[in-house]
Order: C-alpha cells, then structure tokens, then sequence
C-alpha cells in the first residue's frame, strides 16, 4: 500500500513545503507500518500560513461569538461521531493503548463543548464610574493570530486546549503538531472544518522544531505564542518571544511526586501507583515518577507494585489486551536506558524492569519494561529529572512533613498526589504542596477541561490551559468609557459636582 501523503493547510488550500522536503510518521510499536508521509515546512511556509491567518482574522475576529461557538459545538459532535477512527490513528501514530486514546479524543470532545458554551459567555465587567453621566465596562478582545507548537504525548487533546479557546475569543490560528504525531491534529482540524470553519481560521504548518516552530514563534505577524513540551525547548521559545513583548504561555516538564502515608488504602494507592506511573507508558506532564513511601508501608507496597509492574502486557497499542504501549520513539528509549544507568551507579536499587524489551514481538517498536527503583534519595538525578519514560522511583519519609519536604524539592511543580484517610493531612497537603494540581487519593494524572491546567516553578510561565485560565490568555481586556454628559470631565481631577 502506497504511503498517504499529507500537505500543509494554508489559507484552506492543501499545499506542499516550499522546502520540498517532507518526513515519514511511523508507528512505534511497528516499524514497518507507516501511519504518513508530512511536509518538512520551513521559514518560507510559516510565513505564508502566517498572512493567511491574518487576512482571516479580519471577518472570523468579527464573527459574532456565538457563531463562532456553534462550529465548535459541531466539532465536538463529528469528533464524538469519529471517536473511534480518530483513536485507532492515534494509537498507530502515538503508541498509546486505544482506551487511551479513546480518552484523548473525549478531552477533546469536552473542550469542544466546554469552549462552545464560553460563546455566550466570554464575561466583562461593568463597573460605577466615578463620574456623573459616564458609563463603564471592560471587554475581552481577541489577540490575532495564535502560533501553537504541540508535544506529542496528547496529539489530539493538547491542540484542541489551544485551538478551541483561541477560536471562540476571535482569533486565528497557525499550529505546528509535533513531528512524531501529525495525524491527530490534521484529524482534528478536518473535523472543524467539516463543522464549518472558514478557510484560513486554522493554518496548519509540519516539521521539526528548529524549521518550523522557531520561525512561529519570532514571526511579527504571530502576537501570542502558545507552547507545550520540554523546559529545554520551553526556555528557547519564552526568550525569543520576551525579545519581541509577546505573550508566551508555556506548558513543560515534571517530576510528579505521590505520596503514600501509613493509614492510606494501599490497595487504592497501588492502583493510582500504577496508572499514575505507567499509563501513557509513563509520558505524561503529570506521570507519577516519584512514590514517597512512608517508612511503615514502604517494604509491602514496594512488593506490590513490584508484581503489578511485571504483570503489565506490554505491546501494540492497537490490541485490546496490551496495557502498556511503546515509548515514541529510540530518542525516548535512549533516554529511559541512560536514566536506569544513571540511577544505579547513584546507588538506587533496581527492583524490575530497567532495559528495553527487544525480542520477539517487541522486534519492530520501541518498547521499554515497567521500571521500579528502591532505596532512592531525594537528590539522585532520578529523582529530580524528568526521565519520560515508564520509570517511578520509591523514596521513604518518616512523617508527613518530610515527604511534602521531598515532594517539593525539586525543580518543577506540575501535579501532586497524597493518598491518606486523614482529612487534616488532606488539607495541609492541598495548601503546601507547591504544585498547579493536587490530587487526594487518586493519582497524579487525570485532569478535566473545565479546571485551570498548568504547574509552579520551571514546569510554567503562570498561564494557565483549560478552564477560564485560557481565555484569559487568548483575550486581551480593553476597558471602555463611555461620557454621555456631553462636557469635558477630568478623572482624579473633577469632583463630578
Ligand atoms: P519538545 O520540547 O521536544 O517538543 C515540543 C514541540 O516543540 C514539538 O512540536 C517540537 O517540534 C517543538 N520544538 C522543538 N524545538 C523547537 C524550537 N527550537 N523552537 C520551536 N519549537 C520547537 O517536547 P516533546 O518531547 O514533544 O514533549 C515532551 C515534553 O513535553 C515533556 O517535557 C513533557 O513534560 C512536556 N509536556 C508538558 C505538558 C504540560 O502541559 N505541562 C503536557 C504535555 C507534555
């Protein structure tokens, strides 16, 4: 079968790279199916989606918001009409196991939904002037063109918590998916236009980082800056955009930390344990990478999860039994295998795991096998870098305030979990552990679309995604005064006499 070969969306006309280069999009767990062929865009592209966008926003910024949220209700019902399609895509291209990616196109599906009902919303204010016959409010107004660089980890719902925001508040939007994961954006970008997206509202622009996502971010035309991925790219992408006074709203790394007390159910805990450090094959944001044990629990849970993680079936994705799927790419498994060296010779003890899984089926994919480090302190490397991958470290404590003191130590400050039955311990840990999200007795994963998305310290820039917290970053507040007293009044210097 002949590779299908996918083309950049500029100005709603299908086109290739004026580089003339393009990419293969292959799946993870089988090297010899090709998901895609994808255009290596360039500067020269970037700037092209970039006018198409700009002359969109002319008509889309004066499109009547709820207008603009019916498209988005429409998507949120072909999208729920093509879950299933849209999920087996993204399981060829990603990795994940389908009933996770069946969850990836349903966060979309809800954001869908979610930012459509903000169409009759988007409040203002209005407000008492200080001066007699003068009336005053405040009005969100769109930004303009959007530029949005994705990771791959959430191909689907990770654009659709950048688009639909931005789209409802009027703006235009050029995205450049991640190079591992095109498909999912273009499936989601078909499905707004099949609802009935003008041409040009939505630009989408392939290729890698240094090509086609740098030029996005330093392009005058582009006045807000979305982007989701590592701290290393996160910092090149923020300096850039600080150079030219636009805002910047960046989404990075963790080092999620779970905390396990000894009244917790542990049965509970060990099942948040491992969904929190193995699904999505431990590649989430919010991946539960570090369990603090107290020292009471620690032998009995540290057997458990032991023998949970080496009863994981690791496999295709694409098969209904697999729980585990392939990491995304030998970058990746490179990584996990460096950080599994690195942790022995800083004298944590491996309990399983801790190499790929080569043989046999795995032959075609890149596959890596669950991962449990004992006896880790707090300052190994293992314990305060981000390894992405399906490898969770065990620390002990002592008592409740030495674990939020671990917990906090480190670097990043994306999601927390405290598994306890004490409800005093519940609430101290929802005001000290330094985190976007605190999660009490379930995992460190599992965010809904309607919270504010985003983390503390190196993990963000203090935006926030899904919730209010995006149109916050997709609008700008203009405050209007309107003097009906048909003379001249000063403000601070009339007395409104
Ligand atoms: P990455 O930083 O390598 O890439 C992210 C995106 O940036 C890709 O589209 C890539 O092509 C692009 N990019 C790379 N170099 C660039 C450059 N110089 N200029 C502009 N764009 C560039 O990250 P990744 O490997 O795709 O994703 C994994 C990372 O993302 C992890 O660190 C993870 O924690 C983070 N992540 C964070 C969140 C969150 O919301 N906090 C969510 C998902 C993933």
């Amino acid at each position: 079968m002949s590779t299908k070969l996918y083309k950049n969306l500029i100005g709603g006309e299908w086109v290739t790279a004026r580089t003339g280069k393009t990419f293969l999009n292959v799946n993870p767990a089988d090297s010899e199916d090709v998901v895609g062929e994808f255009q290596s865009s360039g500067a020269d592209d970037v700037d092209a989606a970039v006018k198409a966008a700009a002359e969109a926003w002319k008509t889309w910024r004066l499109t009547p918001a709820p207008k603009r949220a019916e498209i988005l209700y429409r998507t949120g019902e072909i999208l729920t009409e093509r879950k299933e399609e849209y999920a087996r895509d993204m399981t060829r291209e990603m990795g994940k196991v389908l009933s996770e990616t069946r969850g990836d196109v349903q966060e979309a599906i809800d954001t869908a939904y979610y930012m459509a009902g903000e169409g009759r919303r988007l409040f203002g204010q209005t407000t008492p002037s200080e001066l007699k016959n003068k009336f005053a409010m405040s009005v969100r107004m769109p930004v303009g063109v959007c530029g949005m660089i994705a990771p791959w980890n959430f191909p689907m719902a990770i654009p659709s918590w950048k688009l639909f925001p931005a789209l409802v508040c009027g703006n235009t939007c050029v995205i450049k998916p991640a190079e591992d994961t095109p498909l999912s954006t273009f499936n989601l970008v078909q499905a707004l236009m099949d609802a009935g997206l003008p041409e040009g509202v939505v630009n989408i622009v392939t290729g890698y980082g240094p090509d086609a996502g740098a030029p996005i971010v330093s392009h005058p035309g582009v006045r807000a800056v979305s982007f989701t991925g590592s701290s290393e790219v996160g910092r090149m992408v923020g300096q850039t955009a600080a150079a030219n006074f636009k805002p910047c709203s960046l989404e990075m790394g963790g080092k999620n930390a779970m905390i396990v007390m000894d009244d917790a159910n542990l049965d509970l805990a060990l099942d948040g344990a491992v969904w929190g450090a193995f699904g999505t094959t431990g590649q989430r944001c919010t991946a539960t990478s570090r369990i603090l044990l107290h020292k009471k629990i620690a032998a009995e849970f540290t057997k458990r999860l032991v023998a949970r993680a080496d009863a994981l079936k690791v496999g295709n994705g694409l098969d209904e039994h697999v729980q585990m799927g392939p990491q995304i790419n030998q970058q990746q498994i490179e990584t996990s295998i460096k950080y599994c060296e690195i942790a022995k010779k800083e004298g944590a003890k491996l309990q399983t795991g801790g190499a790929p899984l080569e043989d046999g089926v795995y032959d075609k994919g890149h596959f890596f096998a669950p991962t449990v480090f004992g006896q880790v302190k707090p300052a190994m490397r293992i314990a305060q870098e981000e390894v992405f991958g399906p490898v969770v470290s065990l620390i002990e404590f002592a008592d409740f305030d030495e674990a939020v003191e671990i917990a906090n130590g480190i670097q990043y400050g994306l999601s927390t979990a405290l598994y306890s039955r004490d409800v005093n311990q519940a609430f101290r840990a929802m005001r000290d552990l330094e985190a976007g999200i605190t999660y009490v007795n379930a995992p460190t994963i599992g965010a809904e679309v309607h919270l504010p998305f985003g983390g503390v310290k190196q993990t963000g820039n203090g935006h926030r995604e899904g919730g209010t917290g995006a149109l916050d970053f997709y609008t700008t507040w203009k405050s209007v005064y309107v003097d009906y007293s048909d003379k001249l009044q000063r403000a601070q210097i009339d007395t409104g006499e």
